[in-house]
């Protein structure tokens, strides 16, 4: 348990894709990002990113390494992010194509939904988060096409849900790590805060 006076640890999962944009960004906001690659490593941590890459390269690794179930338990006890890829890995239900996932948030997430032409943009959009619009990049997005009546809009995307909080589970469909506002790792982080120092 931590207080006020010990910096929160926060693993982030780096398996594959954008992992170190995080552990800045945690950095950034005085968390103690940690480095994830197997199961020991979740231990004693406050809180966990899933990061934005390539879901089912994650996937295969963590079946490969009988990683899945360990995650699984951790995330259903602890403060977790999932950014884009990571937001696959936590949804309820994966599609285009189907694949396993961690069935930790009430979601039904759709695969590189936003076609080829725009597989990729930054967008300025409005969200919960007091200061302004907020700049959201997307790269080969998912998108959150049904979400169950305990999930929390927190922004949306032409009506859909790009970020979204479920109890102290926060997921998101673009990357906040790549752009320099730290508003959503600050909202993750205080959410990590209140579990662990309750
Ligand atoms: N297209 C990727 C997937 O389906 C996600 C893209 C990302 O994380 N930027 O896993």
């Amino acid at each position: 348990m931590s207080n006020e006076s010990t910096p929160l640890r926060i693993g982030v999962l780096a398996i594959q894709g954008d992992y170190a944009a995080h552990a800045e960004a945690l950095a950034e906001v005085g968390a103690v990002p940690v480095e994830v690659r197997k199961p020991e490593e979740l231990q004693g941590l406050d809180g966990l990113i899933l990061p934005g890459g390539e879901s089912t390269t994650m996937l295969k690794f963590l079946e490969k390494r009988h990683f899945f179930s360990a995650l699984k338990e951790y995330c259903s006890a602890h403060p977790v992010f999932g950014t884009c890829a990571g937001a696959i890995l936590l949804a309820r239900e994966v599609r285009n194509p189907a694949q396993r996932s961690l069935g930790i948030l009430d979601a039904v997430v759709e695969r590189n939904a936003y076609g080829r032409q725009i597989d990729s943009s930054i967008l300025m959009a409005d969200s919960v988060l007091p200061g302004g619009p907020l700049e959201m990049v997307f790269i080969r997005a998912p998108r959150i096409i049904a979400a169950g009546a305990g999930v929390e809009v927190l922004a949306k995307r032409e009506g859909y849900p790009v970020l979204v909080r479920q109890g102290s589970t926060m997921a998101a469909t673009f990357h906040p790590e790549l752009s320099t506002d730290r508003r959503v790792h600050r909202a993750f982080v205080e959410t990590v805060a209140s579990v662990a120092r309750k």
